[in-house]
């Protein structure tokens, strides 16, 4: 098995060679974990991964990468912690940094997946003999993160009030709030169903 943090592209620089390859990122080991430390995310299990590393010609190698996890993140609402599975696809165009001339080129060709949009194509520039792919898998990760975690849909959140957890139950602050609703409508002589 090859060091993620460390794959040797020397073969893949002319067009039509290939890696392939598929497993387990271990979260817990010290690159991984140097790489997620300032996410403060909690990784629950093994990052499964799959990664098409090929060359396309003049230095450009295309990273067709997927990766599944399961984390664990806060409620923006009602602050308890909940599991979160998360599942991306993406594409990262590596560019030989020494191949400045074929960067701007317009690029024609088919992506060959419907599935994955624009925005989630990458340009990255690499020197050298290796790419740290461990890296780009370790920041998709960060991307797939949800901007506003909710435990549920519809989660009910905090009582302003007096902070009960409205998914475990109702408080007394909201049944008062109701009764004075009540009482002013009553005294405008209207009645709640
Ligand atoms: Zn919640
Ligand atoms: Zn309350």
């Amino acid at each position: 098995m090859i060091s993620l943090a460390n794959v040797d592209i020397s073969e893949l620089k002319d067009a039509g060679k290939m890696i392939d390859m598929s497993g387990q990122i271990d979260p817990e080991e010290k690159h991984t974990a140097l790489l997620l430390k300032d996410s403060k995310l909690l990784v629950k299990k093994q990052i499964d991964f799959r990664m098409k590393l090929e060359g396309m010609g003049y230095g450009r190698i295309e990273l067709s990468g997927w990766l599944q996890t399961e984390v664990s993140l806060q409620c923006c609402r009602c602050l308890e912690w909940f599991d979160y599975s998360l599942e991306r696809d993406f594409i990262v165009d590596y560019h030989s940094a020494v191949s400045e001339s074929t960067a701007g080129e317009k690029d024609t060709e088919s992506l060959g997946s419907v599935e994955i949009t624009e925005d989630d194509i990458y340009v990255n520039n690499y020197t050298g003999d290796t790419l740290n792919i461990l890296e780009e898998y370790c920041s998709q990760l960060i991307l797939a993160l949800p901007m506003v975690p909710r435990c549920r849909d519809g989660c009910k959140g905090l009582c302003s009030q007096c902070g009960q957890n409205l998914n475990v139950k109702e408080c007394n602050c909201v049944s008062a709030q109701m009764f004075e609703r009540e009482g002013k409508l009553s005294a405008i002589g209207l009645h709640l169903p």
